[in-house]
């Protein structure tokens, strides 16, 4: 049916990774990457920066976006039933998904029910998540990512790093090399002459998915909010791209994860002002696009929304950890972070990187595997996420109620070192002669060290803790002893 895709995968998946400390140890020592990370960030940052500054009643538009969430989420139930009524009246045909697996067999089917060998598709994060390109490429299914960054990614055989760049951590001279390289596999290949100016870079990206958009009978697309009291799904992009696709093609599959609703029309005032400067630092979007199922004689006329579950509503039912839900994905925790800025995004082992996704992946996939373990971890805990939250979920928070969860998890099994650690210092510090007898043994341990300021790498369990640090040696004498010496600090 289909011509095996030269590319192999379309996209590299996040299965198997290792936890974060090892993956971000790699990242680091990545100096170019980091050099993309730092600039981009820092670029962006400073946009949304001076952006949310012009407008006065930017507090108040948060709370307002908060709680509209909150309310979603507090009657989700009534609201996903009256976005499928709204919908199936407009015409569009309404599918459930309650995992990755059935979300991915329901697309599957509609995509061979059209009798087709590719899809074009719009950025979907929501797609990523259920790796459905993959399973579209095992069904020998192409999909063709039209986002700049997405085709960036996908060409260069990687994975998304940036929620709203996915390839930040590229320069320009690799996407010059990668469309110089990969684009005639699959397509049009690049311009001879093409240099690695923007302005070029994106011109061969332009007519090279100009082929795929007119080709295409299919698109798949997600959705930024779906309007339960219209029907009305909603796309925010950049470039235009995400029109072609949702226009152009006979079919129209959106995956759309069941939070991304919004109780009102009225609503989309509050997110449309919230979105735009928090994601890309602007005052409003370049192009939206909102439709309400099939238009006669106009764009798509079978439109299908398949709504997918995916451990959301395992996160739903926590009061606390559900907030992550009220995400609205602009990517402004990622630019604050300090840890995302040097770890880069490929280091999370998810397709939500940075703080939203160190508190939303394992509430998703749960907390079993050591990268999900890990990723609570995954902050310095400043609290500069929840200061740019357009919804304010107070990421912090979410982190610390996280890392307890890890630890409670693990109290059967064999105390960790650093579990036994804080054992022995409850002790020591739980008694004051406790206290005594450990001072004296440190100090006569001291005197054994002789003219010795620190200690060196300290051998077993502390290895590597110490290995990276000076561990002074304790003082020769405690407090108490200097005070009795000197009769309290006067001899
Ligand atoms: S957690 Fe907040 S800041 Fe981060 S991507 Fe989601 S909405 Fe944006």
């Amino acid at each position: 049916m289909s011509n095996p895709n030269p590319l192999g995968t379309t996209t590299a998946t996040f299965v198997g990774m290792p936890k974060f400390p090892t993956m971000a140890k790699d990242a680091l020592a990545n100096t170019r990457q980091r050099r993309n990370l730092l600039h981009a960030t820092h670029t962006i940052r400073a946009k949304r920066a001076a952006v949310v500054d012009e407008v006065p009643e930017w507090q108040d538009l948060r709370r307002n976006g908060a709680d509209t969430k909150d309310e979603v989420l507090a009657n989700l139930e009534q609201y996903l039933v009256q976005l499928e009524q709204k919908l199936t009246e407009q015409g569009a045909t309404v599918h459930w998904a309650r995992d990755a697996e059935e979300a991915n067999r329901i697309v599957l089917d509609l995509v061979k029910a059209q009798g087709v060998d590719e899809v074009v598709k719009v950025k979907s994060m929501a797609t990523q998540e259920i790796e459905l390109n993959e399973a579209l490429e095992a069904a020998g299914i192409h999909a063709w990512e039209t986002d700049l960054a997405e085709l960036i990614v996908q060409l260069g055989d990687d994975r998304s790093s940036h929620i709203l760049v996915p390839a930040i951590h590229r320069g320009r001279a690799e996407i010059r090399e990668i469309f110089r390289t990969r684009m005639g596999q699959v397509g049009r290949p690049a311009p001879d002459n093409m240099t690695d100016e923007p302005r070029e870079l994106a011109e061969a990206a332009r007519l090279h998915l100009r082929e795929k958009f007119l080709r295409a009978k299919v698109a798949i697309s997600g959705a930024n909010f779906a309007v339960a009291d219209t029907g009305t799904l909603v796309v925010l992009e950049s470039e235009g791209n995400g029109r072609m696709c949702l226009t152009l093609p006979e079919t129209l599959i959106s995956v759309v994860g069941i939070e991304k609703v919004l109780p009102k029309w009225e609503d989309l005032g509050t997110f449309m002002q919230l979105l735009p400067r928090s994601s890309t630092g602007e005052r409003m979007n370049p192009y939206t696009t909102m439709w309400t199922g099939p238009a006669a004689d106009d764009g798509p006329q079978n439109v299908h929304v398949v709504l997918v579950d995916n451990g959301r509503t395992h996160v739903l039912a926590d009061p606390v950890g559900r907030q992550a839900l009220r995400c609205i994905r602009c990517s402004a925790c990622l630019n604050v972070c300090p840890v995302y800025e040097r770890a880069g995004g490929h280091a999370y082992g998810s397709v939500y990187p940075g703080p939203i996704g160190a508190v939303l992946t394992p509430q998703l996939r749960g907390t079993s595997s050591a990268i999900d373990q890990s990723l609570p971890y995954a902050s310095s805990l400043c609290g500069a996420c929840y200061e740019v939250c357009p919804v304010r979920i107070d990421i912090p928070t979410l982190l610390v109620k996280l890392r307890t969860q890890v630890v409670d998890e693990h109290r059967d099994g064999r105390p960790s070192v650093e579990a036994r650690a804080m054992k022995a210092a409850a002790w020591m510090f739980s008694d004051s002669s406790h206290l005594t007898k450990a001072q004296k043994a440190a100090t006569l341990g001291s005197k054994l060290l002789g003219k010795r300021t620190a200690l060196g790498a300290i051998p077993g369990p502390a290895a590597a803790w110490s290995g990276a640090r000076d561990v002074p040696v304790p003082p020769k004498e405690t407090f108490r002893q200097w005070w009795d010496r000197t009769n309290g600090g006067n001899e």
